[in-house]
Parts: C-alpha cells; structure tokens; sequence
C-alpha cells in the first residue's frame, strides 16, 4: 500500500483524532526506524519515550516468543509466574510497596485516583498548570489543557497550581485535599523538571494536610531521566506512583504502585482489569527491565542526555532537560521544523509552537545524536 493510499483509507476506517505525520512505518531496529519504501529515519520520538531499549530489542522479541507459545491470556482469576517475578521487580526498583497491573498510563492513573478515594475519603486533587496524565474521565480531569476538558465537562476536575511554586502549592492544598499529582519532570508541557526543592516541600505539605502525593512517572520512568525513576532525583518517596510507556518494552502495560501506609486500602473487588499484568506483557517487561539494567541504558541516558545537551548548546536554541528526556525551545515554528527534519531521516515531535520534546531510545549512539543536531541546526 502507497502512502497515499494507506492515508485515504486511514481517513475513512478510523476516527479523526489523530494529527498524523505521512509517513508509513514498517520496521523498526534500536534508534531507527524504515518507512514502507526503506527510507530510514533515527527516532527521536520512540513512540512518546516508550521504546526505552530501543525497536524490536532482540531480549524483548526473544522472551515475546517463548512466551507466547507457552501462554498469551489467562485470567486474574489465577496466578501467574511472570506477574510475580515482575512485580517483585518492580517493588525492588522503586521501593514502592504494592503494584496493580493495568494496560495504559491513564488506567495507571485511574487505578490512583480510586485508591486515592479508598484511603483518604476525599475527592479534591490538586495538579500543576501543563499537567497531562491521561485521557479517560478521571485523568482528564487532572490533565491542564483546557481544550482536552472542555468539551467532556462535567468532570471531577483538578485545582491547577502553577508548576514549580512552592507558595502556590501552599495555599492550595488543605484538609479536604485527597491528594497531589505531579510529573517529575512534566513531558507534554515541553520538559519541565520540578526542583528538588519543590518536590520535598510538596512531601512536607502533603504530609502536614492528611493528603497523598502521587508522582505520574508514566513518562519519565525506565531510565528516562538518567535514574531508574526520576523520584530518586529528589529522594522523595511518594505514596502512590503511576508508570506505563516504556515498561514492556513496547508492549501495552501500565501500572500504580502504592507504599505500605496505603496498600492495604485496596480491597478484594475494589478494582480489576481483565488484561491487566498478562503472561505476555510480563515477559516483555521483565526481558525490557534485564536489558536495562545489563546494558547500563540508565546511566547511558544521563551521559547521552549530557552529551545532547552540550551540543543542543552550540545552536540558537534553549534547551533543558534530564536525561534524554529533553525539550527544545526554537524560535521557528515547531512543525516546520519536525516536517522538515523527516525529510532529513529525522523524526522529532513537538509539544508545542515553538517547542521540540526529544526523546530518542536511551540505546542511541553518538553519531545519531550528532546527526540529529545537525539536522535541527539545518533546519533553524
Ligand atoms: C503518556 C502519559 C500519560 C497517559 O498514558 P497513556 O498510555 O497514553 O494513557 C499519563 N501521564 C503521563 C505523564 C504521560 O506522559
């Protein structure tokens, strides 16, 4: 099928919620990808910092293969062996206490909200101005842009305190607070770290209020930041914690993991999900997790983030960022300059008029950080 042609049918077969980019992906390898006419492309998008270890990570198709021959479904009816073993995983990687296995970052969100009600009774939840966590009802309520909400009012719809200001957070959160949900480092806003500063004055707050603090580390877990969790930046331990994208190697999965003042708030039917922590996305995370870890990708993303960023700085550009999580301000408009890098065998995402969110698997070389940086300079 011809591009042309896949774009017409795509507009007839599927509903419109989408600004795609015309380009037919086919295949995929580390930091690259080929179009369906074997134009390659270096991926600085990695399906929204989900591609971690990179396309097609030959652990991850390895441990997808044995596994789907072994067991793809069962239920929660019954235990499985991998659901264990990656939770345990998990606990051991964040220090978290308790885990739930869903199949998206807003379900993992969704999950948080309810254990939220469970063990606070309350319903109120404060969120920072460019906050995004989600889609569905609940997280939509919590997600700032106005435009995203708007049209699905009546939501359960967040009090929004202006990122990074510790007074606003102060006067915001009360006694009939439920809690608080911060990215640690925001992503669709266009990579906002929070200070270190803010994030333990917000554990303080939350702490002196009865409230919980929830970090959405959805996008910036897995090595994301240059740390296994961007939570270990500042130290500070939320009580709950969301994570999807890059968990199973891109595979659909999420997860909401509580610490032990809370874990015993979710009772038997309080929530379920059919899908939820499967024998197939389980082994895709647990082969996604040992590859990290044998590859030495976290500590990789802090030097390759560092090396992106000194060389970001040698162009008219502001940049800033953890990790190879890194957001790009440029005087030009943003989507010119995302077309016209793919053009170059280039593709970059924009988060904004005039912002770029690199993301790029964290197994990406210098020569590809090279050559991307040169594209941009290009194409200012
Ligand atoms: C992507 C994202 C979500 C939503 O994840 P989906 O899997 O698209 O539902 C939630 N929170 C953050 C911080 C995200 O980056």
């Amino acid at each position: 099928m011809s591009i042309d042609d896949i774009i017409k049918r795509e507009s007839r077969a599927i509903f419109q919620t989408y600004t795609r980019q015309p380009v037919l992906i086919a295949r995929g390898s580390g930091a690259r990808v080929w179009d369906q006419d074997g134009r390659e492309y270096i991926d600085f998008v990695a399906g929204i910092a989900v591609n971690n270890v990179g396309h097609c990570h030959p652990r991850v198709v390895e441990a997808i293969k044995r596994q789907c021959e072994l067991l793809i479904h069962t239920s929660n009816l019954y235990y499985t062996e991998n659901q264990v073993r990656l939770a345990e995983e998990l606990k051991s990687l964040s220090g978290m206490d308790k885990v739930f296995f869903c199949n998206s970052g807003t379900e993992s969100v969704e999950a948080a909200l309810k254990l939220t009600r469970r063990a606070t009774g309350r319903i109120e939840i404060v969120a920072a101005t460019g906050s995004f966590h989600g889609r569905t009802l609940g997280a939509l309520g919590l997600t700032y842009k106005q435009s995203y909400r708007e049209p699905f009012r009546p939501l359960n719809e967040a009090t929004f305190v202006p990122y990074n200001d510790l007074e606003a957070l102060k006067s915001a959160v009360t006694k009939e607070t439920a809690a608080v949900i911060l990215e640690p480092v925001q992503g669709e806003a266009g990579v906002y770290p929070a200070s270190n500063e803010y994030l333990r004055a917000a554990r303080e707050i939350c702490d002196d209020r009865g409230a919980l603090l929830i970090f959405d580390e959805v996008q910036t877990g897995f090595g994301r930041t240059g740390r296994w969790f961007a939570k270990e930046h500042s130290g500070v331990m939320p009580d709950i914690m969301t994570l999807a994208k890059a968990i199973a190697g891109g595979l659909p999965m999420g997860a909401m993991l509580s610490n032990e003042n809370i874990s015993g708030c979710f009772q038997r039917g309080d929530h379920a999900s059919t899908f939820g922590g499967g024998p197939l996305v389980c082994a895709a995370a647990l082969a996604s997790i040992s590859a990290i870890r044998d590859e030495n990708l976290v500590r990789r993303s802090e030097e390759m983030g560092s090396y992106l960023l000194r060389e970001l700085s040698r162009l008219p550009v502001s940049a800033r960022g953890l990790g190879l999580m890194v957001g790009v301000d440029i005087d030009k408009d943003a989507r010119a300059v995302v077309d016209a890098a793919r053009a170059d065998g280039v593709l970059l995402n924009s988060t904004g008029e005039h912002t770029l969110r690199l993301v790029p698997p964290l197994v990406v070389t210098k020569e590809e950080i090279d050559r991307v940086v040169d594209v941009i300079g290009e194409r200012l």
